[in-house]
């Protein structure tokens, strides 16, 4: 797999890649940038000075553009690599392409990445900016019109916090975040389905709660539902059902609601002869009562449902009884994962990006950064 890493100043990519090296031997792989490199990076990027950790031997992986740097992965996609030179949308766009890449970003408060960086400008004799020319400066690398990185990190297929305060700690986390597991390439088909049905919740019209439905019968989707008023009827969401539009609370007055839940849109389009005895049922929802009956007769062999309904456990008796099997599954969380997660190995030092003596990037700006005299 290829891991590119994209960040902030000081956010840690280079200790996370520094990281995939030590304990998942991965390789550094670099990418030369084609356009000229906008100074508010000169202080903040490897794009000068090659990282301390780099060995003269890994010369050989550095490639003039995303092409040839592809052409090589692609042949080697089974070896791990990793890669900081995240440079802009063209490069986002190559790798995303390819089944073997995955975009990682990381981020830190800015507090936290001016301490970072203060701390890696004293340990070469060089005064740190204040903090105010620091969210200067980091307001161009991240905003600026045409340059600005924020937009590349919303691309992330996995988005990390990274407000640790001690390489150890960082490396805890990392170690239970397990990057190089390639289930995040490709989702199993557990998480392909259920997304599928997170995806048909999206159509719901019904006021009290979106719930998304998915039959698959070997592997195949033979029909997909969302809950809302029947066909031809007015939207639940514009009015179309008065038990919904009330306050009614969740499983109240259930008989005079005329919204039909995802699992019966999806039972009703798939019907009783194509469901067969193999069907799997995936729902974002555990089912109703009266849906699980419905299930159980149609001859659904397997419910698998994401997050929990008010009668789980009524419903996992009917399912008991009538041999249905029901599980639950839940996807991976999407969204930042935060690195610190209640780890704090106290003050063994910065996590900035690189190790602690990797500051020579750092003398490539003098503007921002004056040696102390
Ligand atoms: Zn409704
Ligand atoms: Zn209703
Ligand atoms: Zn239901």
């Amino acid at each position: 797999m290829l891991i590119g890493l994209c960040g902030g100043i000081c956010a840690g990519k280079s200790s996370i890649a520094s990281y995939l090296v030590e304990e998942h031997q991965f390789k550094r792989i670099q990418l030369a940038r084609t356009a000229a490199t906008p100074s508010v990076e000169k202080s903040a990027s490897n794009v000068h000075v090659p990282p301390a950790e780099l060995s003269p031997n890994d010369a050989q992986y550095t490639f003039p553009n995303v092409d040839s740097l592809l052409e090589f992965v692609t042949l080697r996609w089974r070896e791990n690599w990793v890669t900081t030179d995240i440079w802009d949308d063209k490069v986002v766009d190559a790798l995303l392409r390819r089944p073997f890449f995955l975009l990682v970003s990381v981020d830190a408060p800015v507090s936290v990445r001016w301490q970072r960086f203060k701390d890696r400008c004293a340990s070469s004799q060089l005064t740190p900016p204040s903090l105010e020319a620091f969210v200067l400066r980091n307001d161009e690398h991240l905003f600026a019109p045409g340059t600005g990185l924020q937009i590349l990190f919303e691309r992330a297929q996995l988005k990390l916090l990274n407000s640790t305060t001690s390489i150890p700690s960082l490396h805890a986390a990392l170690a239970a975040l397990n990057l190089p597991n390639d289930a995040r390439l490709r989702p199993s088909w557990d998480q392909y389905f259920m997304q599928l049905a997170d995806l048909a919740a999206h159509r719901s019209n019904c006021m009290k709660r979106r719930v998304g439905c998915v039959i698959v019968r070997e592997k195949r989707v033979i029909s997909t539902g969302y809950n809302g008023t029947p066909r031809g009827m007015t939207n639940c969401s514009e009015g179309g059902c008065p038990r919904c539009n009330t306050a009614a609370k969740g499983g109240v007055d259930l008989s005079t609601c005329l919204c039909l839940h995802a699992e019966e849109n999806a039972l009703l389009e798939a019907g009783r002869d194509r469901i067969g005895a193999t069907s799997i049922l995936y729902c974002n929802t555990c089912p109703c009562l009266t849906c699980s009956v419905k299930i159980t007769q149609v001859g659904i062999s397997e419910v698998v449902y994401n997050q929990g309904y008010m009668v789980d456990t009524q419903t996992a008796r009917i399912f008991a009884e009538s041999g249905v099997r029901l599980r639950q599954f839940s996807p991976p969380r999407e969204g930042l994962v935060d690195l610190s997660g209640g780890l704090d190995g106290g003050e063994d030092g910065g996590v900035g990006e690189g190790k602690v003596g990797d500051v020579r990037e750092v003398l490539g700006d003098e503007e921002f950064v004056r040696p102390v005299r």
